[in-house]
């Protein structure tokens, strides 16, 4: 389990993010609905040790995370794919996917073995394994982050607006892809904007709002609620 226990954060005097307490049971794939600038990269830059807690506690099972080197959060298994993709465009995909697997870089045959599952998930990649990162399409790009950050082998996966930018058609396969790796194992949280697509595939969601929960529940709790439909979902 993945949990935050009144996790706050301050960007100098501005208090981003205020008494957070969320979860992620083993397995399960929990959604964060928020507007620009909730607090939902806060969150996981916080979780992945890029950012100090001001206080509060970030458990992996029975590890600490706060005050870890975000080399070490990795380690334990809990990897963040960043908003915005972070690829180095002028090296190759095959590059990128394997700067991903430094943390096994001594267990050579693991990394090609997950490779091999990476390009299975999202064959386009394999196609284009020695083409420049920053020549693929948006939705290719955004396959090689989340490729990227699967060779990290992550217990838990913090995904931060995957379907950003994308074309719907190419969403549809990104949320696809994000519930089979749910579906294999990986705990993962998940930061969208777009609510539906999130919530169809999510057991459970939080809503922030100015870098506070101010709404939980199940996926169907939060689909029939009428405030997050407004504001969120639209029909
Ligand atoms: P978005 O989807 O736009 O990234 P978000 O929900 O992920 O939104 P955050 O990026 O976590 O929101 O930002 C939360 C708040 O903290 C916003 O008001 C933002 O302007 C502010 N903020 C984020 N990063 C910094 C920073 N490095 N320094 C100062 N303020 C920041």
């Amino acid at each position: 389990m993945l949990q935050l226990e009144n996790v706050s954060l301050n960007y100098g005097s501005f208090r981003a993010l205020d008494n957070i307490n969320i979860h992620a049971k083993e397995g399960e794939l929990v959604v964060l609905l928020g507007a620009n600038g909730a607090g939902k990269s806060s969150i996981f830059l916080t979780t992945s040790g890029l950012h100090k807690a001001a206080s509060g506690s970030i458990r992996f099972g029975k590890t600490e995370l706060v005050g870890m080197k975000p080399s070490a959060i990795v380690e334990h298994g809990v990897v963040q794919c960043p908003e915005g993709r972070k690829l180095f465009p002028a090296m190759s995909v095959l590059k990128n996917l394997t700067l991903g697997g430094y943390v096994h870089r001594r267990d050579s045959k693991g990394i090609k073995s997950t490779l091999d599952e990476v390009f299975a998930m999202f064959p386009i990649l394999h196609e284009k394994r020695e083409m420049n990162a920053g020549s693929l399409s948006g939705g290719q790009q955004q396959m090689v982050a989340i490729g990227r950050s699967l060779m990290s082998r992550p217990k838990a996966l913090l995904l931060d607006e995957p379907s950003l930018g994308l074309a719907p058609l190419v969403v549809k396969q990104m949320f696809e892809a994000i519930e089979k790796i749910n579906k294999a194992g990986t705990t993962v949280m998940l930061a969208e904007q777009n609510a539906y697509a999130a919530l169809r595939i999510a057991s459970r969601a939080y809503v922030i709002e100015g870098g506070r929960i101010v709404m939980e529940g199940s996926r169907d709790e939060l689909l029939n609620n009428e405030a997050v439909r407004k504001a969120y979902i639209g029909a």
